[in-house]
């Protein structure tokens, strides 16, 4: 995760959102290795569209045996900020949160899983940038 983190300090010299970058990387690389099947393979993929940085992190995911469930109450925080509401949150939920970082650091994110593996893709604000990450 160390050298991933680097690698886009490295390509996103200069980028606006490059702290919350790091933050959404570091929490979706840590779902993977949390959630996907052994041994676990990530892709992850950035670029700038229409002056804002945008990512995808795509990786198998198990179906179901040895994945940790997300907590009730985790969930419900969830449905309560998909509906615009006050969250009351269960402080002693131990996980389930991953999600709800990302959008907290993102202005947009969906997830999809295709064939077993999911999909995060997400959408910074705009970031002051006018190159392509390659
Ligand atoms: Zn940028």
């Amino acid at each position: 995760m160390g050298a991933t983190r680097a690698r886009c300090r490295r390509l996103l010299v200069g980028c606006e959102v490059l702290g919350d970058l790091l933050v959404v990387v570091s929490e979706l690389l840590g779902n993977a290795v949390r959630h996907g099947t052994v041994p676990v393979s990530v892709v992850l993929t950035l670029w700038h569209e229409g002056g804002s940085l945008r990512g995808e992190v795509r990786h198998p995911i198990g179906e179901g045996a040895g994945r940790p469930a997300t907590p009730v109450g985790v969930l419900a925080e969830r449905a309560a900020l998909d509906a615009g509401s006050p969250v009351a949150v269960d402080d002693l939920a131990e996980g389930g949160r991953g999600l709800m970082v990302v959008r907290g650091y993102t202005a947009a994110v969906t997830q999809t899983t295709t064939s077993g593996v999911l999909a995060t893709v997400w959408r910074h604000g705009p970031c002051g940038c006018v190159r392509a990450v390659s």
